[in-house]
């Protein structure tokens, strides 16, 4: 067993890529408020919550007019079905660039009331955009957490655009009038707990989802954008949220708009992930797994090492030492380290962590 020594240690060790990192401090502002848990959703103090998180997410966001913050249960996941259910009208053209761009194109594969989706594909660690043909929905991730390459985002075609960016939102920067929906989950740079969703949305996706979901198409409530966004205006959401996860949200998007906001905190993101690949640049036993420096996401850095030395091994030692979740994505199945360099974690831990590993490389 490897120990590392107490002074390489970063001050916090978890550098996973979602779930991720909690401040401290958002912690002490939940059981400040923990007045607030167990009480009723429909009541004021909730629904200033909601409506709290709604303004502060306007403002970091720039939200043009007319686009609407809507919030509901289920995560980016159940966005996708969602989206299935209340957007694409015909059909829907997608980026899969890695696992998770997969999971929505196959979810639109799936509804019988759709045709087949048009998918344009790259390989893992490398970037493509939608091929917009006739698709009424076009649809890739700001990053693709999978693989560590991030996309940019600007209108293609004259679908709606939708936009995952579970883990881009609060450490990427983004130009909310090039999208339809930019949706995402709060646990990676928002430093929260998972199971909601959030979605800003455009005029025009508002209306589509209206038309959908009042015609002759069966949409199952959960599903419905519709209703999700009738609630969303009277800050409530169609069943019960979880209220440490909106609290802990809004923590964090008051910490980000002190930090600066989105450029401010994606720079902060930059100085973690170009240490990162600066790092594995001078090792001959590491690589940076996005060939193209462009394509490099500047909040989840991906490194595979040389064939010799075997990261499981790498991730179980630094697990043992207190630094987890450095594990590749499970279905990529490469001899890879993948670090969550979000927005809450301190660029000095990013260097620490990396110090930590040629300690552990070195011994091994
Ligand atoms: C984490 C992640 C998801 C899944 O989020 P859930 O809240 O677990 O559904 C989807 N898309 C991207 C890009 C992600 O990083």
């Amino acid at each position: 067993m490897i120990v590392i020594p107490q002074e390489l240690l970063p001050a916090d060790g978890r550098f996973g890529s979602g779930p991720a990192k909690v401040r401290a401090e958002a912690l002490e502002y939940l059981s400040m408020r923990s007045d607030l848990l167990g009480t009723s959703h429909r009541q004021a103090p909730v629904k200033q919550l909601v409506g709290a998180v709604q303004e502060g997410l306007a403002e970091l966001y720039r939200l043009p007019d007319g686009h609407e913050v809507v919030l509901g249960n289920g995560g980016a996941s159940l966005f996708w079905d969602m989206a299935v259910a209340s957007l694409i009208e015909r059909r829907s053209s997608h980026a899969v660039f890695g696992e998770f761009t997969r999971k929505f194109a196959t979810a639109a594969g799936k509804a019988p009331f759709l045709e087949p989706p048009l998918v344009t594909e790259s390989a893992p660690g490398t970037v493509v955009l939608p091929t917009p043909g006739d698709a009424d929905v076009v649809a890739w991730a700001h990053n693709e957490t999978s693989t560590g390459a991030a996309a940019s985002v600007r209108r293609i075609g004259e679908g709606l655009v939708l936009v995952d960016g579970t883990s881009a939102a609060g450490g990427m920067d983004v130009e909310i009038t090039e999208t339809d929906v930019y949706y995402f989950a709060p646990q990676k740079n928002f430093s929260s707990d998972g199971g909601l969703f959030i979605a800003l949305v455009s005029p025009a996706a508002l209306e589509r989802a209206g038309r959908l979901t009042r015609g002759d198409r069966w949409t199952p409530e959960m599903l419905n954008l519709d209703v999700a966004a009738a609630n969303s205006r009277k800050q409530q959401t169609l069943n019960t949220p979880a209220l440490a996860t909106l609290l802990l949200l809004e923590d964090q998007i008051n910490w980000l708009i002190e930090l600066g906001g989105l450029a401010a905190a994606e720079a902060r993101c930059r100085r973690s992930t170009d240490h990162v690949h600066a790092w594995a640049g001078q090792r001959d036993w590491a690589t940076p797994f996005v060939a193209e420096p462009a394509h490099r996401s500047p909040v989840v850095a991906t490194v595979d090492l040389a064939d010799e030395i075997d990261a499981t091994r790498v991730i179980a030692t630094l697990r043992a030492n207190g630094i987890v979740d450095v594990d590749p994505y499970r279905a990529l199945g490469r001899n890879q380290l993948r670090i969550g360099c979000y927005v809450s974690v301190d660029p000095e831990d990013v260097k620490a962590l990396t110090a930590c590993i040629d300690h552990v490389v070195e011994r091994l």
